[in-house]
């Protein structure tokens, strides 16, 4: 008989592990709280316009998600940086012009957005496969099997693998055997990458930097906005810029945040940079599926893949992925489909 594995999240880590496993016969099915798949990965389309409030870039040394996107045969394109690019250093002087080294990591994008790479790997799964607005409450030990109890139905796995990022997992799920001391201490103090961030996209008709030689690029001192990048599609129909605010204005308003950002671009860019089509943004220390919030500072990638994260719990049943529990690039997309690939072979060194 099929062992039957239940995936907690279907964040990148959930819906790699299923694609996985699924392939290698396994029974899956993936439990999200939330009403989208993709956790950290969030392309948003705004009329025809996709942006990216989540993870964007990708880099050659990410081996094994370069290699899952060759499989899918999925594109990518360089991070466009041609143009001098701007750096506002204080509030009474105006942004100045300077030339981006040329030696540069490269920065590559997903054509059609990072969400591509889901949908990718979703693309056989049946519906009753993953299951939406299903956040998982509680996990019992009942023997051979484990119980995973969410807010609506009850489910029976042989093993259970969690992509709860670490810290929210042991301070939001209960479990009826105790945990390892030795876990729930590290995992409280694990870092989730980008926990705190303020992701903004401005949509624009015309790319109007590019006009007047700059690249998109911008950087400042004092904010809003503490670094853009241009952020026109691969076809080069559709354009915009986006970057990350100063975390301090989380205590603001949209609106206000908006205010803000419009007399910043206008500084930047003059009138051009007022007139947009569009404003978004995610503030990601809102997302209550993302954070545990005690006030602790942890810094950052602090305990990612802590070698107490490569032990099974529960007696073999519980198995703890996701990004920050592994040991290469963890926070990371690389470090979601490292550890995924770890844990697969496992199994299937385990049940094959
Ligand atoms: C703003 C931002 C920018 C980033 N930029 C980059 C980048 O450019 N390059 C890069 O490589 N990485 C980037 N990252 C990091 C990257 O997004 C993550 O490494 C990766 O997406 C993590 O995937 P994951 O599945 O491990 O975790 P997550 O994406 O956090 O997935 C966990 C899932 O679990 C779900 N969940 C939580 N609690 C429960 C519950 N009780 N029951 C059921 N489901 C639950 C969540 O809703 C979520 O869907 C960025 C992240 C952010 C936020």
């Amino acid at each position: 008989m099929k062992k039957k594995i239940i995936i907690l999240g279907a964040g990148l880590s959930g819906i790699y592990l299923g694609y996985q496993l699924k392939k290698a016969g396994f029974s899956i099915q993936i439990l999200e709280a939330n009403d989208r798949i993709g956790g950290r990965i969030y392309t948003k389309k705004v009329n025809d316009t996709k942006v990216e409030l989540g993870a964007t870039w990708l880099w050659r040394y990410n081996e094994e998600l370069l290699k899952i996107c060759k499989e899918l045969n999925i594109s990518l394109f360089e991070q466009d940086m041609d143009g001098d690019a701007l750096f506002e250093a204080t509030e009474n002087n105006l942004p100045q012009r300077f030339k981006t080294p040329q030696n540069q990591e490269i920065s590559y994008r997903v054509v059609g957005g990072t969400a591509t790479i889901l949908k990718e790997l979703t693309k056989d799964f049946s519906e009753d496969e993953i299951l939406l607005n299903h956040k998982v409450l509680e996990i019992d030990d009942i023997g051979t099997s484990l119980k995973v109890s969410t807010e609506k139905t009850v489910f029976i796995a042989d093993i259970v693998i969690s992509t709860i990022p670490p810290q929210l997992l042991v301070n939001s799920v209960s479990f009826s055997s105790k945990l390892d001391p030795n876990l729930i201490q590290i995992a409280s103090n694990t870092h989730t990458w980008m926990k705190d961030s303020i992701k903004f996209a401005i949509v624009y008709k015309t790319p109007f930097w590019k006009e007047q030689g700059l690249s998109g690029v911008a950087f400042s001192n004092i904010g809003p906005f503490t670094e853009m990048y241009d952020h026109s599609n691969f076809e080069y129909n559709r354009f915009a810029l986006m970057g990350f605010l100063n975390g301090d204005l989380i205590n603001e308003s949209r609106d206000s945040r908006e205010r803000k950002i419009k007399e910043q671009l206008f500084k930047f860019f003059g009138k051009n940079g007022k007139n947009y089509l569009s404003y978004e943004e995610k503030v990601w220390k809102e997302e209550e599926l993302l954070n545990f919030d005690n006030n602790k500072f942890i810094h950052p990638h602090f305990n990612n893949g802590h070698s107490v994260y490569q032990k099974e719990f529960l007696k073999g049943k519980f198995i703890i992925a996701g990004s920050e529990t592994s040991s290469n690039y963890g926070g990371y997309m690389e470090g979601a489909i490292y550890r995924g690939n770890q844990i697969v072979e496992a199994l299937k060194n385990k049940f094959q």
